[in-house]
């Protein structure tokens, strides 16, 4: 049909059905299209009904457009950081659910699903600034635009993803058990280790990751996640941590936790010396 659309002169196909006219046209460029017009009509469109409707399709592309640089990162295509900030009272509604859910004593098998915790990943590409320097910015890019692919393939559609900025980008989990979160972020991690990128090689990247806990602000959230993440780059980085995990291990102290009369008669001692 788009082929179609290129071919005539005015976008647009019109074909007669046995009880209507079916018009058919592109919403943008039809080598580019966002979308496709398809309608129905009792009768054959003037030129200026069909100059009208292309006029209308026309806007709607812009509008298209202009929520799609607003919402999403230029580059990659995936929702920017914008996004995450005014969606995130969302996510922390979902896993506010999910905590009652868990409470419930009648679930049904719905509500069990929907009783997993959501989850946050901050993945950071490992010695990115070496590729940038060893190959151009352009090949850099080019790393940063298969990494965003390779996200998306890797998780669900009903999984968020956004680059943050930079080589920064995140996931956001719903519904998954623990052993399920770490299973599909660490076989993300390994997809990545396993790309051929071209010219680069081998690219990998390390991931620190969070469970959405609805008493948490989202700063705090994701200065936890980035806390493991940092773990990570401290201990050979190409891993994915979970902060949780590693607190309970004792390899990371909770931010949240007081401190010790020993670590703050340290830091008065420190103030003096
Ligand atoms: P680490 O393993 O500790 O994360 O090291 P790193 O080199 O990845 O981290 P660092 O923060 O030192 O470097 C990140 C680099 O990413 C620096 C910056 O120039 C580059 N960068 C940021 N945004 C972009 C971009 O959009 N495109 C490209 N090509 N590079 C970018
Ligand atoms: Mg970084
Ligand atoms: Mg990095």
């Amino acid at each position: 049909l788009l082929e179609a659309c290129m071919l005539s002169s005015n976008g647009m196909v019109t074909e007669r059905g046995d009880d209507d006219i079916r018009i058919v046209s592109a919403v943008g460029e039809p080598t580019t299209a966002l979308a496709i017009f398809d309608a129905r009509c009792d009768a054959m469109p003037s030129d200026d009904a069909c100059d009208c409707v292309k006029h209308l399709l026309r806007i709607y592309a812009k509008h298209l457009h202009l929520l799609d640089y607003a919402e999403l990162d230029t580059l990659t295509k995936l929702n920017n950081r914008k996004t995450f900030d005014e969606n995130f009272d969302h996510f922390i509604e979902i896993a506010e659910l999910a905590q009652r859910k868990e409470g419930d004593e009648r679930r049904d098998e719905n509500d069990e699903k929907m009783s997993r915790p959501c989850w946050i990943g901050v993945v950071d590409i490992d010695k990115f600034k070496r590729i940038n320097d060893n190959f151009g910015h352009l090949f850099g890019d080019e790393v940063l635009l298969r990494v965003a692919e390779l996200m998306r393939k890797s998780f669900r559609a009903s999984d968020k993803l956004f680059r943050f900025g930079g080589e920064e980008f995140v996931v956001m989990l719903r519904h998954v058990s623990p052993e399920m979160a770490h299973m599909v972020l660490d076989r993300f991690r390994k997809t990545v280790e396993e790309h051929e990128f071209p010219q680069v090689g081998q690219v990998t990247c390390s991931m620190g990751y969070m469970e959405i806990q609805p008493n948490l602000t989202p700063a705090e959230i994701l200065g936890k996640a980035d806390q493991a993440l940092y773990y990570c780059k401290e201990n050979g980085r190409n891993q994915i941590q979970c902060y949780g995990t590693l607190v309970a291990q004792g390899l990371v102290e909770s931010a949240t936790a007081a401190p010790t009369d020993a670590a703050l008669q340290a830091d008065i001692d420190a103030l003096f010396d």
